[in-house]
This record gives structure tokens, C-alpha cells and sequence, in this order.
């Protein structure tokens, strides 16, 4: 029995299924015991390069130096208070509204999820409205205003369909769910339910179902549509936030949205999150005097997720992070495009700077519905032959992979060499 077999065994007893998320427990059940750079290891001393990246953090590396140095720097003289506030906090909160277009002000949570209840909470103090839209497949997080028609079996596409037991159906009734890439849809469910939507939450890229890019003029439409009809707009940046770009996809995409959340990326793996927007709104945050939307956390502001995140972005001011990361997508996308060709395998390789994703589909996806016609049972026996070679990649094909500035064209290069021989094997039946 492996040890990874062992420890899985005995995390069962103590923990239902051993694992403290759910997507977590998949096949081949693996323990990692290091992380270095561009690599994880295994109970087993077995190497992988890694392109899960956590679902998404790690845009420097796995245990990157620069990062953990300041870290322990701060700890060495700081951590929380519970009154107040902290210099990293200031110093933060300096750099990401200077970066984030949309970031007038900003608040520090530990979580994606609690930075999306946040943002739509304060859209509906600020609108006096309930109702709120999301789209097919978009992932918010796993509160009751958005866990819903996250991954929803192909059959209860466009029905109402909780992704939880034990949610409140006022919390489902009250969310919307539209298809990306559909203006018309966004404004015939906006019309009949017109004056009752108080925010519009997306992705801007939907990266929760891989990497199913914006049509041109999608995002300034949902703009205009909000602005039109008194809704407010939430970029949910917390994957796309820092990775495209150290002032988000917003401002790639040169559209503006009212509120945004982030994560991930900003702290290069340590637990940190934010809510920002427009001083206007944000200042109905209580805490300030007089705010009236409860906003608290004991560990919001920690000196760990603080430090981390702003030793994350001065790498991102100070070197070529974006630039490296974004010419070893390119490569790998061009690279595995050509592999795919030669083998005639039919397959539509996506992906936006450091993120790609494999869809085995012939066509290009433009939201949920079309992932129907991805082969996701040949995606299961290519990742389990990817990792025998050494190469970690996410459970499921409709979610993507990540490259770190620790990432080289060495590993490039044996991901590469690995991909074609199991396609073509696999090509051999
Ligand atoms: N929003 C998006 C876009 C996400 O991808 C995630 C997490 N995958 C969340 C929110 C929730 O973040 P967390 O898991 O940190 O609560």
C-alpha cells in the first residue's frame, strides 16, 4: 500500500472522505508532503509539475521565496489586533487601489466566497433591491446567494438547480441565471424583472468552466445593460484578478465594473481576499461611522495574507512576471494545438496569458451549454496518464491549467513531451 493510500486511510477517520473541500477527493488519491517552484511531491517522494496551482494562487511558484521572506519578516514583529488597523494593511490597500481601476476603496477578507457575499449584500443595501443575476457554470463561492446552476448535469440546464442541500429557497428564487455570452438573455431577464435586480455578478472570464472567453463587446454590453437598468456590476476577479493582469481583466477588457472581488493570485497563496468598488458605495461598509452594511472579520487584515499580498505585487512592479508568464501560455497553447493537428485528435485548445485549458470538443465553447459536447471520460484517462509522467493537472477538463513565474522552458518542454505521448497512445486506442 502507497503512503498516500495509508494517509488516506486513516484522514477517512477523522474527516468525512479525508479531504477539506469538496472536488478534493478524485482519483488517483494523492497526499503532498513539499512544494517547491513549479513542483509538488507526493507521500510517496513522486514529482510532479504542477498546473492545478491550488486552483489558482500560485502565480509566482509554490513556496516562493520573496513571498514566505516577508512573510516571516512581518511575523517576526507583527500579527493581528482587534482594534485599529495594521501598516501592511494601509500599505495593501494603497497599492490595490492604485492598480485596480475599479478600486476606488478597499476592504481584505480571507476568502473568495466571503468577498462575493459581501459585494452583493452592499448591492442590495445600495439598490433597495433583492434579486441577482449570475450565469450558467460561473462559480462564486459556496454561500447560498450564489451556489446555484453552478456545474449542473446537461439535463437541468436552464431549471432551477441548487448546487447544496440545505439552501434557502428565498436565496435561489432570488438568483437569476443567464447565459454568458448572451447579451439578449441578460436583457430580457433585466426587462422582466425590471427595478427588482440589484447586481450582475460575473466572471469575466469564466474560468470556473476553463477559459471560455468574453465575445467582443460582451462585458461593455453588460456594462451598458446595468447601467441602464439601475443594477450594479460585480467582477468576480477573484481567478482572473493579478493573473491577467496587476489591475485585473478590467483593464484589459477596458470596462469598469462598480464593485469586484478578488483572491487567489493577489497572495500568491496565502489566505487573503478583497472587496472594492466605488467609494460611493463602499463607504456603506459600518466600518466607517455610520455605514449600515455590517462588514467584520477576526482574522480579516492578518499580517500573514497582508505581507503575502503585497510581496506578491511588488513582484509583479518589479519584474517581468506578467510578460514570462504570458509567453509560456502562448507557447504551451500553440504547442499542444500543433501535437492535437498532427494526431487529428478533435479538440479546441483555449486559454487567455498563463491559463489554458483542453476542451475535446470540435468547436470553440461560448458558455456552459456548449461543454455538453466536450468528451470529459477521454480528458479522465489522459490526466491519469499525465501524472504517471510527472505532470498534475486539475480533476476535470472544463477547468483549466496554470503557469507560474517559477515555470521554465525546461518545463515546458517535458510537459510538452509528455502530452504527445500520451495522446498519441491514446490516438492508438
Ligand atoms: N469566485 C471565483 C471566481 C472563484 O473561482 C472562487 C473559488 N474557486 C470563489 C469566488 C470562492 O473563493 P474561495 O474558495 O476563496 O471562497
Amino acid at each position: 500500500m502507497s503512503n498516500s493510500a495509508k494517509l488516506h486511510e486513516e484522514a477517512q477517520k477523522y474527516t468525512p472522505g479525508g479531504v477539506h473541500t469538496s472536488i478534493r477527493n478524485v482519483d488517483p488519491f494523492l497526499v503532498f508532503t513539499k512544494a517547491e517552484g513549479a513542483y509538488i511531491y507526493d507521500a510517496d517522494g513522486n514529482k510532479y509539475i504542477d498546473y492545478q496551482a491550488a486552483f489558482g494562487p500560485f502565480i509566482l511558484g509554490h513556496n516562493h521565496p520573496y513571498v514566505n521572506g516577508k512573510v516571516i519578516e512581518a511575523l517576526g514583529r507583527t500579527d493581528l489586533y482587534g482594534v485599529g488597523c495594521t501598516d501592511l494593511e494601509v500599505e495593501l490597500a494603497r497599492k490595490i487601489t492604485t492598480h485596480v481601476p475599479s478600486a476606488e476603496q478597499v476592504l481584505f477578507c480571507n476568502s473568495g466566497s466571503e468577498a462575493t457575499y459581501h459585494a452583493i449584500r452592499l448591492s442590495r443595501a445600495v439598490t433597495g433591491r433583492t434579486k441577482l443575476i449570475k450565469f450558467q457554470g460561473c462559480y462564486h463561492g459556496w454561500h447560498d446567494y450564489v451556489a446555484r446552476n453552478m456545474l449542473s448535469a446537461w439535463d437541468k440546464i436552464g431549471t432551477r438547480d441548487p448546487g447544496s442541500a440545505g439552501m434557502m429557497d428565498e436565496a435561489i428564487d432570488n438568483t437569476l441565471v443567464c447565459t454568458y455570452n448572451d447579451l439578449d438573455d441578460v436583457e430580457r431577464t433585466l426587462k422582466a424583472n425590471k427595478g427588482e435586480v440589484a447586481a450582475l455578478i460575473v466572471e469575466p472570464i469564466p474560468h470556473n468552466i476553463g477559459c471560455i472567453m468574453p465575445q467582443p463587446g460582451f462585458l461593455q454590453g453588460l456594462r451598458d445593460l446595468c447601467d441602464a437598468h439601475g443594477t450594479l456590476l460585480i467582477f468576480d476577479e477573484v481567478i482572473t484578478g493579478f493573473r491577467h493582469n496587476i489591475g485585473g481583466f478590467q483593464k484589459v477588457a477596458g470596462v469598469t465594473p462598480d464593485l469586484t472581488t478578488m483572491g487567489k493570485a493577489m497572495a500568491n497563496g496565502f489566505p487573503i481576499a478583497a472587496v472594492a468598488g466605488k467609494k460611493p458605495y463602499m463607504s456603506r461598509f459600518n466600518t466607517q461611522p455610520g455605514g449600515d452594511v455590517w462588514f467584520a472579520g477576526t482574522y480579516n487584515g492578518h499580517a500573514v495574507g497582508t505581507a503575502a499580498s503585497i510581496a506578491t505585487i511588488e513582484m509583479m512592479e518589479n519584474e517581468p512576471v506578467h510578460e514570462h508568464i504570458f509567453r509560456l501560455g502562448e507557447r504551451m497553447r500553440t504547442e499542444i494545438r500543433g501535437i492535437l493537428d498532427r494526431l487529428g485528435i478533435e479538440a479546441f485548445v483555449a486559454g487567455f496569458g498563463s491559463v489554458w485549458t483542453t476542451y475535446f470538443m470540435s468547436f470553440e465553447p461560448r458558455n456552459y451549454t456548449d461543454l455538453q459536447y466536450n468528451d470529459a471520460q477521454f480528458y479522465v484517462t489522459y490526466r491519469k496518464k499525465l501524472i504517471e509522467k510527472g505532470i498534475f493537472k486539475m480533476p476535470m477538463n472544463i477547468k483549466r491549467n496554470h503557469i507560474s513565474y517559477s515555470h521554465t522552458d525546461k518545463e515546458v518542454d517535458i510537459t510538452l513531451e509528455a502530452v504527445e505521448a500520451v495522446l498519441t497512445e491514446m490516438s492508438r486506442g
